[in-house]
């Protein structure tokens, strides 16, 4: 069975470039527009569609016996990995092998709403997480058209294992005082063995952060839940020394957080800059052998990611 969900893992891991590759060419030729709107639920079509392209090439690929269901009745845009050909029960999840959660940013929006706030329990180690980054982006013309149009374009994406992302957004979370419903402590006063709460996030003030969370714990008469956490985004913000710390710890530690980290970065290279100090920044420039760095951040950190892509395994280094 984890032999199965590993080869699984594999396949979806191997042609996701693919998918990516084909949704592209589909609304190139199919969704050109002069305009083109943000919030206007193209995210959530993307994110459909590259299960959509998946699957096509799983199929038309020999050697996979999988496909990707769409859930229904689901909160999330997730897709099930089953056997194909055989039965599926999403309530007990028999004939699954595992679950992808996808998500959408817009590239030239200035704060991601998207959110990855699957509690933990409810993650198994081959569970992946999705996130495209996508914009508008000018599409050439067969015919000399004075007009400019638009399509919408999926930039760069991160694909990887969601329970190493959740580790770093948990751990990240309790360096801001939050912290998770324990069994026999929750705000509800719920017994141990009857409690639907345990592990759900709290913030600093003790106000649940979902819907799910616990009832005594709503933010305010108005507001219900916080929904801070798993801000892709905001999820990754350190303000303190020891935050910085465990965010570096598990960066070394875990491949996929890294991995997940970088396509953050590389895409709001301001996160980068405010995710180092410094002193930090200096150091790199140490490591990479920078003669007179500049005193100044903005220049050092200029300096420094001019050396090229070497530079973020040097920042990955920085401890
Ligand atoms: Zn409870």
């Amino acid at each position: 069975m984890q032999a199965e969900k590993a080869k699984a893992l594999k396949s979806i891991l191997d042609n996701s470039a693919a998918a990516r590759q084909r949704l592209n060419e589909f609304t190139a030729r199919m969704f050109r527009t002069r305009g083109g709107r943000i919030g206007s639920g193209m995210g959530a079509v993307i994110e459909a569609l590259w299960g959509f392209f998946l699957n096509q090439i799983l199929v038309e690929q020999s050697g996979h016996d999988i496909e990707l269901a769409w859930m229904y009745g689901h909160e999330y845009n997730d897709f099930a990995c089953i056997r194909r050909g055989a039965e599926w029960d999403p309530n007990t999840r028999r004939g699954e092998l595992l679950r992808v959660e996808v998500k959408s940013m817009v590239a030239s929006a200035d704060e991601s709403k998207a959110h990855f706030d699957r509690l933990k329990k409810e993650l198994i180690s081959t569970d992946l997480l999705v996130v495209f980054l996508w914009d508008w982006i000018q599409v050439p013309e067969s015919t000399a058209s004075r007009f400019v149009r638009v399509s919408p374009q999926v930039k760069d994406y991160f694909i990887g294992k969601a329970l190493d992302v959740a580790e770093l957004r948990d751990a990240l979370h309790k360096e801001r005082g939050g912290s998770f419903v324990q069994a026999g402590q929750c705000p509800d006063g719920c017994s141990s063995d009857a409690c639907a709460h345990v592990g759900e996030p709290l913030n600093a003030s003790g106000k649940r952060e979902r819907l799910s969370g616990p009832k005594s714990a709503r933010v305010s008469q108005s507001v219900s839940y916080a929904a801070n956490f798993g801000g892709l985004v905001r999820m990754l913000k350190c303000s303190s020394t020891k935050a910085r710390s465990v965010f570096r710890k598990i960066c070394q530690q875990k491949e996929t957080a890294w991995e997940f980290v970088s396509f953050i970065h590389r895409n709001l290279p301001d996160e980068e800059e405010n995710q180092y100090s410094k002193e930090e920044w200096s150091k790199m420039a140490l490591v990479l052998g920078l003669h007179d760095p500049p005193r100044e951040k903005s220049e050092l950190v200029q300096r420094v990611r001019a050396v090229g892509a070497r530079y973020r395994a040097a920042l990955r280094s920085v401890s």
